[in-house]
Formats: structure tokens, sequence, C-alpha cells
């Protein structure tokens, strides 16, 4: 499944529609347990497939920690099996695909393009509202043609 389609449905079914979309909430209710850890530097974030727990990486901003929880959940979601995310990490098309798993989880378009097209939010308060890097955002908005 194509990994933003996958987002889309997972927030169809368990997505309470508040903003910031909080990715904890949403894996806790898909069995999925969330834990912090001060980890070995190189990952800001782990997925264990046998035990369906995620670790993050407890030193990082929350604005990252968000990112981190939604990518394992991806990788969770899509079958990826038990797998490390390395804080640079070479390219892997596996990677891509948390990541955009994770940038349709935490920026649904329908979300983003109302508040940019109907309430003409601005690039700030769109980083703010989403709870998102504003390279994230950046990324998210020229998926959506929205730039
Ligand atoms: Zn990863």
């Amino acid at each position: 499944m194509e990994p933003s389609h996958a987002a889309s449905a997972v927030l169809e079914q368990f997505w309470d529609l508040s903003l910031p979309v909080d990715p904890i909430k949403i894996a806790q209710k898909m069995g999925i347990s969330v834990y912090y850890s001060e980890g070995p530097d190189e990952l800001s974030g782990f997925y264990n497939d046998e035990t369906k727990e995620i670790f993050i990486e407890e030193n990082e901003t929350s604005t990252r920690q968000r990112f981190s929880v939604a990518h394992e959940l991806g990788h969770a979601v899509l079958g990826h099996g038990t797998r490390q995310r390395a804080k640079i990490s070479p390219y892997d098309p596996k990677e891509s695909a948390a990541n955009q798993f994770a940038a349709t989880l935490l920026m649904p378009s329908l979300a983003v393009r109302t508040m940019v097209e109907q309430r003409n939010m601005q690039f700030a308060e769109l980083c703010s509202t989403f709870d998102v890097s504003e390279q994230a955002m950046a990324i998210r908005l020229m998926e959506l043609r929205l730039v």
C-alpha cells in the first residue's frame, strides 16, 4: 500500500480530528506502546515488531519526537518489521516510505488544505498548529501544491 494511503486509512480509523495530530495516542489505539529512552547516539527512534513497542530518544525536541513516533508507526503499519532509524539515514526506500507515512499522518492533506485555503493560515502558524518542523511543513506544502 502507498505510504500516504496507509496513513490516511489510519487517520480515518484512529484520529479524533484534533490538531496537532497525536501520534502516540494513535499508536496506543493500534495496540503499540511508545516509550522514551536514552538510546544509542545515532538513533532517534526504534520499532520492535515482536513486542509492538516504539522507543523514542528522550533528549530530542517534542516536535522531532512526534515525527519519530509517526515514522516508526509507519514502519509498523507498512510491515517493515523491526527496524532502527539512523539520524542521518542513507537513502532507503523503506525510510522514505516511513517518512511519507509520517508526513501524511501529522499533516493530513484535507486539514492542511483547509487551513491554507480557507483560513489563510501563514507558514509559522501552520508549523505550530500541526507541531511539525519548518522543513517538514515546507515539503508537505510542496507535495500538496499549496506553494
Ligand atoms: Zn525508519
